[in-house]
């Protein structure tokens, strides 16, 4: 039913309304020509009446394709007697725009038809917002079913947390298919591992509707764990006032989590047996002892060597070696409680640490029971061995508080047993050691011994590996005590630190040092590198350098060829004052060497800010190098990074042929060890020196 025709209006009335409306009105005769047009079109398209009256084609748009609208509707093929749709038209000025058009047919009072009337809009504002919004949402999407990180949006109610969106990546990651997901509330994925303390700062961002970032472990769909480094940032509706969902941004980082807890196990970890190796046992007696301390308990050290090993070794081959030493490593675990530790050393040398101990006598009867389980026989390569052990043993508190110095009571303890015919325990007594001197004795005994000059040097000789010669020397101290013998610093340096005596001692070793260094060039012996260790304690003084400068003066030393060896530990400890530290004494001319490297943490950015020299490769890494492939691959990356920054790299503690030729083709530039030689008097080192130059002449 057609509306009811409205009442005729005044013709001015209705002129005005047309001339004035905002939209754009134009009339075409049936020949398409322009017959009218309103302000409305011309403020639109920036045209006179002049441009525009009269024409065809229309100047704002001359193409063909409106004549066939306007056909189509004369001839009254388009229902409704109109044709709407979006045109593009072009303005005056060249620029273009979109018009939304309804065109439809005036007719006369016989119903023919006798004009064209176009209305027109600019909707070029809403278009290019619409093009805009398609765009962006659709980069959105594009953006995130592409991305590599597992994407899942969930709402954020108070009780409705469930999932909304999960992209593929979050399939691939999960397994979990989309569909499979949905409306699941987003912490599914962690199942019952509640236990993880990271998942309080999701649940914290979550109620406080702000980002959030942790670690967790969460599950696959077949159960599988992955490492979800997960960061989740809360979605805010248009008007951006509340908070309706949260995005969460899933980075399965397993493969680097794995490979931390490798490294960090292989650093810790003997590659055959599964056993702690040195480094982590130096770790756990510390700590064993700090316990024991705290709640008065006894602890025991024991150290392990095998009998005639070697002869099955040599017998029945290295593999039925390797499958000996794993099968002992099995017994001794069984031996212990779980709270002991047991580490194998290298070669075939273990040690234990039994904790808590209620009688010292106790640690009797446990080795006992190591003895007869491991003489039980073991089937090797189809034939049986029988194997036994020499046991030394040591105990805290009663021989010492120290990790180094129990290991070593343990050690002298154990090769009395091999003296005397193996296969059995001792305990250490004072007697075994050279050291017959009570801890309370021993402070005043140094003091009077560096009065009465009783400390002296031995020179180790360092080795340039191209070369083969003699490049340097590292200056070890000794105590020539006149009652016991020669004492070894890991008996006395410690304690030394402990009441300050170092100081003095440290001095001492610097004047010593330099003294030699002087004498030897004045004996017209090549120029040496003379190493000097400097112990924590010195080098924490404020005026070292200043202390360290006068020595160089009084002895005329040549600074150029000093190398002061400082621990990683000690330049660790604060590295902004470090720093100062090692600029003052840079200054001085010396070289300056990082020694023990690899047991402690030194981080590849302070070595970089550090003006360090040379790096020292511990012993620990170089014991094996030879066996072990990891530890093969640790020395290998530390001298090639030692490199890359530009530093020598020596390796200390070469006792064979084999780690020298392997340590050669690692790259490293010297070496120092018994195969080498082993510390020496100056007289001796005098001699090898000597003997040298002798070859190279
Ligand atoms: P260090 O600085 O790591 O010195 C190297 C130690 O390894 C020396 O022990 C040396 O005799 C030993 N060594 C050398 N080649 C081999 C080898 O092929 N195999 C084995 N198993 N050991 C080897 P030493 O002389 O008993 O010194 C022990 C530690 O005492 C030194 O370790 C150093 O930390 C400290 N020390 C020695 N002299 C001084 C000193 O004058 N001042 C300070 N502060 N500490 C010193
Ligand atoms: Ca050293
Ligand atoms: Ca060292």
């Amino acid at each position: 039913m057609n509306p009811e025709p409205a009442p005729p209006l005044e013709s001015e009335l209705l002129a005005q309304a047309i001339e004035q409306s905002p939209l754009g009105i134009v009339i075409l005769g049936l020949d398409g020509h322009v017959q009218y047009c309103n302000q409305g079109f011309l403020l639109m398209s920036g045209f006179s009446q002049a441009d525009v009256i009269g024409t065809k084609p229309h100047p704002w748009n001359p193409d063909a394709a409106t004549e066939a609208i306007y056909r189509s509707l004369l001839t009254s093929e388009l229902p409704d007697d109109r044709w709407k749709g979006d045109v593009q038209s072009t303005r005056k000025d060249g620029t273009v725009y979109w018009e939304r058009q309804v065109v439809s047919t005036l007719r006369g009072a016989a119903g023919q038809h006798t004009h064209l009337i176009v209305v027109k809009e600019d909707v070029s504002d809403r278009k290019l917002r619409r093009a805009d919004y398609a765009q962006t949402r659709h980069l959105h999407e594009r953006a995130l079913a592409s991305s590599s990180n597992g994407i899942m949006i969930t709402r954020s109610d108070e009780d409705d947390h469930s999932i909304v969106y999960v992209n593929p990546a979050f399939e691939r990651i999960t397994g979990y298919r989309a569909d499979e997901v949905m409306g699941m509330e987003g912490r599914f994925l962690v199942r019952d591992d509640l236990a993880q303390p990271d998942l309080e700062h999701i649940r914290s961002a979550l109620r406080e509707k702000r980002e959030g970032s942790a670690t967790l472990r969460n599950y696959r769909k077949d159960g599988s764990l992955f490492w979800n480094e997960l960061h989740i940032a809360p979605v805010q509706d248009l008007a951006g006032g509340t908070t309706t969902h949260f995005v969460s941004i899933i980075n399965d980082i397993s493969d680097r989590v794995r490979y931390q807890h490798a490294l960090e196990y292989q650093a810790n970890h003997d590659s055959l047996t599964g056993l702690a190796n040195r480094n982590l046992l130096g770790d756990r007696i510390e700590q064993a002892i700090a316990w024991a301390k705290r709640n008065g308990h006894v602890l025991g050290v024991m150290l392990l060597d095998l009998d005639h090993f070697k002869l099955i070794n040599d017998a029945s081959g290295h593999s039925a070696g390797d499958a000996l030493l794993k099968e002992v490593a099995l017994r001794l675990m069984a031996c212990v409680r779980e709270t002991d530790t047991v580490a194998r050393l290298g070669g075939d040398e273990f040690v234990i640490i039994l904790t808590d101990l209620p009688q010292p006598g106790d640690v009797d009867q446990i080795a006992e029971k190591i003895l007869s389980t491991l003489s039980r026989p073991t089937e090797i390569a189809g034939r049986e061995v029988f194997v036994t052990a020499s046991i030394g043993v040591s105990l805290y508190p009663r021989d010492g508080d120290h990790g180094e110095i129990l290991l070593r009571y343990a050690d002298m303890a154990m090769y009395r047993v091999k003296e005397h015919g193996r296969n059995s325990v001792r305990q250490f007594v004072p007697e075994m050691g050279s050291t017959a001197i009570s801890r309370l004795d021993m402070e005043g005994a140094m003091r009077r011994g560096l009065e009465r000059g009783e400390f002296v040097l031995h020179y180790q000789p360092k080795i340039d590996l191209a070369t083969q010669h003699v490049v340097g020397a590292e200056a070890l101290i000794r105590w020539q005590h006149p009652q016991i013998g020669l004492i070894h610093p890991i008996e006395f340096i410690r304690l030394a630190e402990d009441t300050g005596l170092i100081l003095p001692l440290g001095e001492w070793v610097l004047a010593e040092a330099c003294k030699q260094q002087v004498l030897w060039q004045q004996q017209g012996m090549q120029p040496l590198k003379i190493a000097i260790n400097m112990s924590a304690r010195q080098f924490r003084q404020d005026d070292l350098a200043d202390r360290i400068e006068a020595v160089f003066a009084s002895t005329g030393a040549d600074t150029e060829h000093v190398i002061l060896e400082l621990t990683e530990s000690m330049v660790m400890h604060d590295v902004d004052s470090t720093l100062v530290a090692l600029r003052a004494l840079k200054k001085l001319g010396v070289s300056l060497s990082l020694d023990d490297f690899g047991t402690g943490y030194s981080s590849l950015s302070y070595l970089r800010r550090f003006p360090i020299d040379e790096l020292k490769i511990d012993r620990s890494f170089i014991n094996d190098i030879h066996t072990n492939p990891d530890d093969a691959a640790i020395a290998g990356a530390i001298i090639a990074m030692a490199r890359s920054l530009g530093l020598s790299v020596v390796a200390e503690g070469v006792e064979k042929k084999e780690q020298a030729d392997l340590l050669t083709r690692l790259g490293c530039n010297q070496v120092q060890g018994y195969y080498y030689a082993r510390p020496l008097t100056v007289a001796a080192f005098a001699n090898r020196l000597r003997e040298q130059q002798a070859h190279k002449e």
